[in-house]
This record gives structure tokens, C-alpha cells and sequence, in this order.
């Protein structure tokens, strides 16, 4: 009797009698027809479609039968994975112990003998039905208890470094150092320099192993005694006892970690540290805190980590409010181009200049660029903010040209950043023509530090700025990075000497031997020289003495605001223009103009 579809389905439990001889079904159905709903089949083949085409709760199955006999039937349910859901009674016309013993091996869940007796048969039945259903019911709570566990595991961790997220960390370091009260612990957090310039350069998958690696490196070395976590992108955090930190140790592990991979980019790991006194304070503060410390010298090129301290704390909230008005800073034009002159000793004049900006901020007053600079080389706005003073030492540029019918070239400062655009040189060109000027009016100072960055990359595009007529300066030469034997092969028309130089230069016999040595070197290859920060008579008679000829310094003039630097090169070429109309050579001074 099969259900057919359509029928009515009764709340009942469904069993099924399979049995080749009609009378033993017939027998067996009349003992559960109250309480089940009955199916039977005459064969294993019947009973295997019966069971394919609705639910069954449970078997009774005759091990003997022509055909595809009990054994055969119970092996292809065991194949099939339906032994689990459907339990199996078996049924044997007398006691055989053997097929027992091989029935049990496969999956069947009990027996029954004839004779029948109508309870025992109702009640083995009942039992194995609840045995199943007990199973079933702890199989389903086992799955329910793995999918939780997998789902808080999901919801807990960071899914690509398996590390924990933001939120679980301040969970765990809270809860960690909470439980070991005794034990000091530090916060510290870890951020990648450039890490979007990797991603940018190469595949997405890079940036990505190179996160799990960092990821597996910083839990094998936090190990069981703190927690480490991924807080977004390349910024990871990690609660470690103080007394494990060995803070250099573990960023040179990182390095070495990172730089196993093989990638062909220098990838710098920086960390800002807190140490934690109050344990019961929030870790997200305590994050903050060290990320503020991080800020202190991300970026730099001789600092890879830095502790917190209370002054930081004020460093921020004015870096947050020069932060919230850069924007309109630059709108309202409230930067402003200052100019410093550069002399030549020789010809006793203005020969160039360096373009500095200031900024003047409406409550603050005059901010040096010493306290906007870092913060904007970190937040990316100083590519705006160089932009804007380019364009204006253009405009200033093309006002001397049509004021005085000739230029001096004016440097601009052109920080690391810039060359990560691609548009950077196609950028300046069609600034120089949009003014009617050449590129060589416009000089360009890259710090000694942006080459040490990605060597061939920053070489190529000089070589590219060299061709299109760009003068390339290299800016605090000699500060302590570069050596002087890599001077050969880089593409620089000018050296500006770090300012340590003339400052030192009169007491210190070991500078003015680097010096002298310096100036030699230059002249072999072909490269001007101009120094620094010369503020005294001393000063400039010594490095005039060793054959600098040019000079930039207080001596001559502080920075001075466009429109005052401009009426000194209109006084200088009147003078020019008066001796040239008298053809008397005179004895030139050089002028001296200092800021008020
Ligand atoms: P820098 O490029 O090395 O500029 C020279 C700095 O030395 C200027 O400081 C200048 O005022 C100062 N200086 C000149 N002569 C003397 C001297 O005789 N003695 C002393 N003690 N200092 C002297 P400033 O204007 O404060 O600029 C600081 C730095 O900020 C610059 O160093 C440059 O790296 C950066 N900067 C300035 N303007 C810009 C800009 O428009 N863009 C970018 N990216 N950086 C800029
Ligand atoms: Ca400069
Ligand atoms: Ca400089």
C-alpha cells in the first residue's frame, strides 16, 4: 500500500513493513495501525522507492527475502547515508544469532522473532524510535552548537588573518589584562608606511600576503600570553606583557618575516606603544594612545617606534583642529608663498630663490611649516597644498618675467608623496606652459630621504624630468642617509647642504673635512652646490672658503613674502640697468634684508 500523492498526511509517524510474505506484513501492520501510518513493500527494491519518495520514521525489515534480501537492503541504506535517518528493526522468523551480529554491523537498531508478541513488538519499536529520536535531537543541538561556535568565531576574528577584529580585541586585552592583575602589560599598535602605494604597484593578493604574514608573524611571537588583532586594513594592534616586548627584536622579526615573501618593495612595519597603567581603563583609548605615538614618526626614515607620553596628547587636539581647517585654509587662500633668496658669492646677487610656505591661520596666527608639514605628509594633503604653491611661484614667475623682462628660477619644495601620482609630471608641464614659462624657471627640490624610499622608481621619473628641462635639487644633502658614493649615479643638476653643515662647520674640523670633500666631488660631477642655513660672517667666509659660492641663509635673508622678495629683484636689476648705463664696473655689496 502506497501513499500516492495527494493523500491527506496524518500527524502519525510512518512505518514501513517490508516483507515478501503478505501475511507477516499484514501481521505485523494490525499491531501498529493505531499508532502509525503503515507502508508496505514486498521486495528491498519496492521499499527502496517507498522510501525515496516520502518521509519513513521507521522499518520493519524482513533480512530474509528473494531478491534483494534484508542484508543487501540495510548496506545500500548504509551507503546511501539513510541508516542515520531512518532507524531499522529487523525481523527474523526464528532466532539466528549470526545474522543478528551481521544485521547490528549494519545499522539495524533491533530485532524481533517470531512469534510476534504484540507488546514486545509495540515496545522495542517504541524504544529504538526514541533512542533515534534522542540521537537525532543531540546530533541537531551538536550542529547548532558548531554553527554558534563557528558563527561567534566568524564574527570575532578578522576573516583574511584569522587574527581578531577591532571590537573582539578590546574585548580579549580588556579581559586578558584584567585576569593577570599583576602583570604589566603594553599596548602596541602597527601600521604599514605606504601600505596603499603596495596595493597600487602591485596585485591586491600582495597587499593581502603580506597582511597574513604579518598576521601569523604577530600571533607566534604574542603566543599564549597576550592577544593580537587586525583593527582595519594594514593597522594591527597587539596586548603583550611588557616584560615580553622587546620592541626592536620584534620589529626586525616582522621585517624579516615580511621580506621572506620576496616582494620587490621595502615594506616598514612602525609601532607606537602605550604602556598600560590602569588595566581597567577602555583599550580603545589605550589604542588611540598608542596610535598617537605612532603618528609621531610614521614616515620617518631613522625612528620605527615610539612610546607614548602626555605631550602627545596636545600634539593632537592642534593637529586636529589644523586637521578640521586645512580645507578652508586653502580655499580662503590663508597659505601663503614666502620666498628666501639664494646669493651667489661671486656675482654678488640674487641668483635664485626657494619657495616656503607659511600658513597664516585667522586665530592661530602664523603657522611655521615645521608644524603642518608631517601631519600633512601623513593625512595626503600636502600634495594639495604643494600643488597650490607651485601654481603660485608660476604666477610669480610669469610677474617677473613681464615686470623685469627676465627669471630667476625659483625652487619648489616637492614632497615624497607627489611621485606616487602618475600625472605628476604632466602636471608641472602644463603648469609651466600655462604661464608661458620654461621648466628650467622652475626648480625642483626632492629631500634626500624620497630617494632612499624606492631608488629606481623615483631615478626613472627624475630621468624623465631631467629630459622634458626640469633643474631636480637634491634638499638636505648630507642629513644621514645617503652615502656619498651613491651620489654617481643619481640624477640630481644641485646639492643643497643640510643646514647641519654651515652650522657646524666652523667648530667642527671633521665637517669641514666632509665638506671640502663634498665641493671636489661636485665639481667633478658637474653638480652646483648651494648651502644652507648660513647665519653668520664666520660661517659664510668658511664655506665661501672651501668654494661654495651659493648661499642661502638668514645671513643674507629670511624667507620674505612674494610681493617683498619681488621689490628686491626689481631694486637688483635697477641697479644692474644703472651700472650697465654708466659702464663703470662698480664694487657690488651683497644686500642684506632680514624679516621684521
Ligand atoms: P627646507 O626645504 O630645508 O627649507 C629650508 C628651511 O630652513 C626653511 O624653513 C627656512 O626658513 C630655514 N632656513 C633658511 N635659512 C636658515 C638659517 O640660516 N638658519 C636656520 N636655522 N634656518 C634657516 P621653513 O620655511 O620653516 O621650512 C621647513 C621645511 O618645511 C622645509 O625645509 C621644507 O622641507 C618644508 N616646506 C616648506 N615649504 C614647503 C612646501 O611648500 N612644500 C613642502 N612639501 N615642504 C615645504
Ligand atoms: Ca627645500
Ligand atoms: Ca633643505
Amino acid at each position: 500500500m502506497l501513499r500516492e500523492e495527494g493523500d491527506i498526511v496524518d500527524e502519525k509517524p510512518v512505518m514501513l513493513i517490508v516483507d515478501n510474505v503478505e501475511i507477516n506484513r499484514t501481521a505485523l501492520g494490525r499491531f501498529f495501525e493505531d499508532d502509525y501510518t503503515i507502508l508496505a513493500a514486498g521486495s528491498g527494491q519496492e521499499a527502496l522507492s517507498v522510501l525515496s519518495s516520502g518521509t519513513v520514521n521507521v522499518i520493519l525489515l524482513a533480512l530474509e527475502m528473494p531478491g534483494m534480501d534484508g542484508f543487501e537492503f540495510l548496506s545500500l541504506m548504509q551507503r546511501t547515508g539513510k541508516s542515520s535517518e531512518v532507524p531499522v528493526v529487523a525481523t527474523l522468523e526464528h532466532i539466528d544469532h549470526e545474522s543478528e551480529a551481521k544485521a547490528m554491523e549494519m545499522g539495524a537498531a533491533d530485532f524481533i522473532t517470531k512469534p510476534y508478541h504484540p507488546t514486545v513488538v509495540r515496545s522495542r519499536v517504541r524504544n529504538v524510535l526514541g533512542r533515534h529520536e534522542n540521537e537525532w535531537r543531540k546530533l541537531l543541538q551538536m550542529a547548532q552548537d558548531q554553527e554558534i561556535v563557528e558563527m561567534k568565531r566568524y564574527m570575532d576574528t578578522d576573516t583574511l588573518t584569522g587574527l581578531y577584529n577591532r571590537e573582539s580585541f578590546y574585548r580579549k586585552a580588556a579581559e586578558v589584562m584584567k585576569s593577570n592583575n599583576g602583570t604589566l602589560y603594553d599596548i602596541v599598535y602597527l601600521d604599514i608606511s605606504c601600505f596603499k602605494v603596495i596595493n597600487s604597484l602591485f596585485h591586491m593578493e600582495t597587499g593581502d600576503v603580506i597582511l597574513k604574514a604579518a598576521g601569523f608573524y604577530l600571533s607566534a611571537a604574542v603566543g599564549e600570553s597576550g592577544v593580537c588583532a587586525r583593527l582595519e586594513a594594514d593597522h594591527f594592534a597587539v596586548c603583550i606583557p611588557d616584560s615580553r616586548l622587546h620592541i626592536e627584536e620584534f620589529l626586525q622579526g616582522l621585517d624579516a618575516n615580511i621580506k621572506s615573501l620576496g616582494i620587490n618593495h621595502n615594506v616598514r612595519f612602525f609601532a607606537g606603544i602605550y604602556p598600560v597603567q590602569d588595566p581597567f581603563l577602555p583599550v580603545d583609548r589605550m589604542c588611540d594612545w598608542a596610535h598617537m605615538a605612532l603618528n609621531k614618526i610614521k614616515g620617518s626614515y631613522v625612528k620605527r617606534y615610539a612610546y607614548y607620553d602626555d605631550s602627545m596628547w596636545e600634539v593632537m587636539l592642534r593637529e586636529q583642529t589644523l586637521v578640521r581647517d586645512m580645507e578652508i585654509g586653502l580655499h580662503e587662500k590663508q597659505f601663503r608663498i614666502y620666498m628666501q633668496a639664494v646669493y651667489n658669492m661671486e656675482q654678488k646677487k640674487i641668483v635664485g630663490a626657494e619657495a616656503l610656505v607659511r600658513w597664516i591661520h585667522p586665530v592661530i596666527g602664523t603657522i611655521l611649516p615645521s608644524y603642518f608639514i608631517p601631519l600633512f605628509e601623513r593625512n595626503g594633503f600636502i600634495m594639495r597644498v604643494d600643488r597650490y604653491v607651485w601654481e603660485g611661484v608660476c604666477q610669480l614667475l610669469k610677474e617677473q618675467k613681464d615686470k623685469l623682462g627676465k627669471v630667476i628660477p625659483i625652487s619648489v619644495n616637492v614632497s615624497r608623496l607627489n611621485f606616487y601620482n602618475l600625472d605628476l609630471l604632466q602636471f608641472l608641464l602644463d603648469l609651466v606652459e600655462k604661464y608661458e614659462l620654461e621648466p628650467w624657471m622652475l626648480k625642483l627640490e626632492i629631500t634626500e630621504t624620497a630617494y632612499m624610499d624606492e631608488p629606481e622608481k623615483i631615478i626613472s621619473v627624475i630621468k624623465e624630468f631631467r629630459t622634458q628641462g626640469f633643474v631636480i635639487l637634491m634638499d638636505d644633502f648630507g642629513s644621514g642617509h645617503s652615502s656619498l658614493s651613491m651620489l654617481k649615479n643619481l640624477p640630481v643638476d644641485v646639492l643643497k647642504l643640510d643646514m647641519s653643515f654651515a652650522h657646524e662647520v666652523s667648530h667642527s674640523r671633521r665637517v669641514n673635512a666632509i665638506l671640502k670633500f663634498i665641493m671636489s666631488l661636485s665639481r667633478e660631477l658637474d653638480m652646483q652646490v648651494i648651502v644652507e642655513g648660513v647665519e653668520t660672517k664666520k660661517q659664510l667666509d668658511i664655506v665661501s672658503e672651501l668654494g661654495c659660492q651659493d648661499i642661502q641663509g638668514y645671513y643674507f635673508s629670511r624667507p620674505l613674502p612674494a610681493d617683498e622678495f619681488m621689490k628686491l629683484l626689481e631694486e637688483q636689476e635697477q641697479e644692474e640697468q644703472r651700472a650697465m648705463e654708466n659702464e663703470e664696473p662698480q664694487e657690488k655689496k651683497p644686500r642684506r634684508k632680514r624679516m621684521k
